[in-house]
């Protein structure tokens, strides 16, 4: 056995990056072992459905730190490694390989995946995922011979690469089961903003359709079959139809696994060695007063700081509100807050909606849960005061963009 004292971080991408950059920020002097199943070091995923997808980045600038970073940090970072198995008695975790290596802390930062169709067809050659820098790639390259893109699923990444398709001039449709895109993250109000916003760009958005098969010849898909009947051509298809966090390793070592590995406002599960942060940690959020699991890079981030500072024994709490951002086409949105579908009674708009330069406020009983900004840049702060203080506001002034968002 290969007995390693220090900390292991389980999952090489923003959080865990995040966590071993911030236990060295802090002085940490021990072992700090970062396994990633991926073949590269930790890389940002916003640019693969965004400028890395249409070719205007290069693959240097989705990188976390510089290769030499890691060496230079002493940080043990091991590639193309899979952890299999977590025995907390021991607090060992096992390595594809069969190796062995102790902990004496350990952050699960494993993720999320995409969930898969289960459709016949599903399988056909151009039906495409994205989560991983080799996605947008294999994604970039059908592009280059795919004149018609079928996305399936209009949440966030499905309307960000039909954005991309329809910049790289593509034929786009997007099949999207419910009403309105983002319906269930936005509701009814700010979802038809990009509902028009598609369609404005060119996208023949399709809601409330069923896709039951995928069809093909050759072994490549051709077509989407809806239910009405309906066959959609297609040289290739997008699945983006959400994601479920990477929670094998905390179930079977019989940690809770909730919406995600559950951990409490230190990102600490309820064994004292291991912690969760990222898109797999289902955090108690002490403002919100819930249990919360947040699919954005902002969180990844946030989170790997303070489960790093938690590792090391530090009291701190994580009470970050949701943020998160898009761009497509011409609009670049940010958002913070928190809202469920029907946890609202009221949105209130400030500014040029249909000149997409506007804010959107989420309110329940007059106070604000969440706030985003349009095409309006250094506003996040005062949204985030607003919503975080909880307290009742007078919605004619919200909507008024004359008054500054400080003194409602
Ligand atoms: C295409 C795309 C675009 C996005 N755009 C935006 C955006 O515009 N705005 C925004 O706010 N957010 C965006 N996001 C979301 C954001 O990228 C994620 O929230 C963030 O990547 C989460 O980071 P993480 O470190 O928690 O998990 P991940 O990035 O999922 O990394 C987890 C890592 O752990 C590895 N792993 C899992 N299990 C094991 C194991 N057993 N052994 C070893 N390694 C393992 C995984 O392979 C992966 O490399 C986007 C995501 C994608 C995919």
């Amino acid at each position: 056995m290969n007995r390693i004292p220090g900390f292991v971080i389980v999952g090489a991408s923003l959080a865990g990056a995040t966590a071993a950059q911030t236990l060295r920020d802090e002085g940490f002097t021990g072992q700090i072992v970062l396994l990633g199943d991926e073949p590269h070091r930790p890389y940002e995923r916003p640019p693969l459905s965004k400028e890395y997808l249409l070719g205007k980045s290069g693959r240097e600038k989705v990188f976390v730190h510089p290769e030499s970073w890691y060496a230079q940090h002493d940080i043990d970072l091991r590639l193309a490694t899979t952890v299999t198995a977590l025995d907390r008695a021991s607090q060992l975790v096992t390595l594809a390989d069969g190796s062995l290596l102790h902990y004496d802390a350990l952050l699960l930062a494993t993720g999320s995946s995409p969930r898969r169709l289960n459709l016949p067809g599903a399988d056909l050659g151009g039906v495409l995922y994205l989560r991983r820098l080799e996605d947008s790639e294999a994604l970039k390259s059908a592009f280059a011979h795919s004149p018609r893109v079928v996305v399936i699923g209009g949440g966030w990444i499905g309307l960000e690469t039909a954005a991309a398709a329809r910049t790289a001039g593509l034929q786009v449709t997007v099949l999207e089961q419910g009403d309105l895109p983002l319906q269930r993250v936005l509701g009814n109000e700010v979802a038809q903003v990009f509902a028009d916003l598609h369609r404005h760009n060119g996208v023949d958005l399709r809601c409330g359709v069923h896709v039951t098969a995928l069809t093909g010849t050759h072994g490549h898909v051709t077509a989407v079959e809806l239910a009405d009947g309906t066959q959609v051509e297609a040289d290739v298809v997008l699945v983006g139809v959400g994601i479920t966090p990477n929670t094998g390793l905390a179930g079977a070592a019989g940690l809770a696994v909730g919406n995600g590995i559950t951990v409490d406002q230190h990102l600490r599960t309820a064994d004292p060695n291991v912690y969760a942060a990222g898109d797999v940690a289902d955090a108690y959020h002490p403002s919100l007063g819930r249990q919360v699991r947040v699919e954005h890079w902002a969180n990844a981030r946030r989170q790997g700081v303070i489960a790093a500072k938690s590792m090391l024994g530090q009291s701190v709490v994580y009470d970050r509100l949701p943020y998160f951002f898009t761009d497509q086409y011409e609009l670049g949105m940010e958002y913070s807050g928190y809202v469920d579908a029907d946890g609202f009674d009221q949105v209130v708009f400030r500014g040029d909606v249909a000149g997409l330069e506007f804010l959107a406020f989420w309110l329940a009983d007059q106070r604000v849960l969440a706030g985003m900004s349009v095409n309006v840049w250094d506003v996040t702060s005062g949204i985030e005061q607003l919503v975080g203080s909880g307290r009742q506001v007078d919605t004619t002034l919200l909507a008024d963009p004359a008054v500054p968002i400080e003194t409602l």
